[in-house]
């Protein structure tokens, strides 16, 4: 779907008459392509004082692995560690050099005067940050800690971050990583993903990592050898997904009605995964499924992407638009999980992601429906979290809450308010259905097995619920 505006201010012309205006400037975001380095240009990283160096040594690692350009301050104390890594790390100096991504480690952060080092370590560079630069802020889970003082610093590292997002544009993103102790080995599949392109549209976002299990993959292509099955696969953002699942390696069973079923069968040729015929809301679609999964050793993802809105008033809308949007939102997930769980479909390790919407977290004018049914979405992943936590099979279950993606849904939204969804986020645009499928793909990875329970905006920080 064309965004006209936006096009219209990547001219000269144009740039110049939204500034003089004061209008929204969105810049064009960086998005991921395969075959180019993850991390496109250098790294500022930095770490407060204090004993604890896990969080930063894991970092240190990471980018080791993925022979980034990186720089440190001089007095850091970040540079023992570098290296020790053998990473042969730059001295930042004070002139105008750019950075494409800052990370700073505030693990060590437990009081309000260590706050400081927070501001001055981002202060000197907040000039000094590419477009679509990445700034990562890593802390310790607030709720882990005892003491009030830690705990106070580490919860106020959420509203540094936020703002963060929100002030410095050029589609530069910011989030913020809570590691719980002793799992900084799951580190790695997030911050490739937050350093990286493929997260384009993600920013202003608080993530919990916790131990987990740990899963080694071969990075370039980390789904290889994986079955992942995608309600509402034809079209959209489901089609999206599937693309990029099988561009990381996995074999995909595209799962839709059968009115898309040319669409369906088109996009599992290409991709040469199989198509699935069958309405969600069916009695059978769980044992369909199963059925599907049987042949190729079970399923080692489930992503539940099929949706529907049918907006109107409350006091306009009939009981079908109810029944319709809640049955096929929440409840098909809610059984087909059971059915999944209770007939061992899913096999260890296995993934689970569905697909909420900020409507769920905001509510949205005409949307009572739609926003109870993508609100029982988190419930049922917050529940569901809990309940995998006490067992050992390493198996997870997270989701996305996308804002105004380009898509069929939002191209039938009436032109005003369409054109308000897309602009009011820190990025000032609409995100692509590839926004969605790459932090779907995150998530999904074998090698993401600290992330249980996380709800995850694609929203471009939507003032909406914000
Ligand atoms: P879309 O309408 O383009 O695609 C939805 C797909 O789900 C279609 O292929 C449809 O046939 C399929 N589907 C619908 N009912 C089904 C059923 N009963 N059984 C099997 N398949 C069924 O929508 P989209 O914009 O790609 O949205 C995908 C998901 O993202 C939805 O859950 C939606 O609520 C969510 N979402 C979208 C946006 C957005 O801006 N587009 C924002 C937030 C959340």
């Amino acid at each position: 779907m064309s965004d006209r505006y936006g096009d219209f201010v990547q001219s000269s012309i144009g740039k110049k008459v939204a500034k003089n205006l004061g209008l929204p400037l969105p810049v064009e975001l960086d998005r991921f392509e395969s075959g180019q380095r993850l991390v496109r240009g250098s790294v500022l990283i930095g770490r407060a004082k204090g004993d604890d160096q896990s969080l930063s040594q894991a970092v240190v690692n990471i980018l080791s692995k993925l022979h980034a350009e990186v720089s440190s301050n001089a007095d850091d104390s970040i540079k023992g560690l570098l290296d020790e890594a053998g990473v042969q790390a730059k001295t930042a100096t004070n002139d105008d050099s750019k950075f494409k991504v800052l990370i700073f480690d505030a693990s060590n952060v437990a009081n309000t005067d260590d706050l400081k080092q927070v501001y001055e370590f981002f202060h000197k560079v907040a000039r000094r940050v590419q477009l679509s630069g990445r700034v990562i802020v890593l802390g310790r889970p607030p709720e882990d800690l005892d003491d009030i003082e830690a705990a106070l610093s580490q919860r106020a590292l959420e509203g540094f971050v936020r703002s963060v997002g929100k002030e410095f544009k050029r589609g530069i993103t910011a989030q913020l990583i809570y590691v719980a102790k002793g799992a900084e080995q799951n580190l790695d599949s997030t911050l490739r993903f937050f350093t990286s392109a493929r997260s384009a549209y993600v920013s202003g976002q608080v993530i919990r990592i916790q131990a987990g299990s740990h899963v080694e993959v071969d990075w370039t292509q980390p789904l290889k050898g994986k079955s992942m099955l995608v309600t509402g696969a034809s079209r959209g953002i489901g089609e999206a997904i599937a693309k990029v699942l099988a561009r990381e390696g996995a074999y995909v069973i595209g799962l839709d009605v059968e009115a898309q079923k040319d669409d369906l069968e088109k996009l599992m040729d290409e991709l040469k995964g199989t198509p699935l015929l069958v309405d969600i809301t069916s009695d059978d679609a769980g044992a369909t499924i199963a059925e599907a999964a049987k042949s190729i050793g079970g399923l080692d993802a489930v992503i539940h992407n099929a949706g529907i809105t049918r907006d109107k008033t409350l006091a306009n809308m009939d009981e079908q638009k109810w029944d319709l949007v809640i049955n096929i939102n929440l409840a098909s997930i809610a059984k087909i999980n059971r059915y999944l769980f209770d007939n061992k479909v899913l096999n260890d390790d296995a993934r689970i992601v569905c697909v909420s919407s900020i409507s769920g977290i905001a509510g949205n004018m005409g949307q009572t429906n739609y926003a109870t049914s993508k609100a029982g979405v988190i419930g049922l992943v917050t529940a569901t979290a809990k309940q995998l936590e006490t067992t050992d099979q390493g198996m997870t279950i997270n989701a996305v809450a996308p804002g105004f993606i380009e898509t069929q849904m939002t191209e039938a939204i009436p032109f005003a308010i369409r054109e308000a969804g897309r602009r009011m986020n820190s990025l000032s645009q609409g995100g692509l259905p590839i926004d969605v499928a790459e932090t779907i793909a995150w998530l999904a990875s074998p090698a993401s097995g600290g992330l249980n329970g996380n709800i995850v905006r694609v929203c471009g920080q939507s003032l909406l619920g914000a």
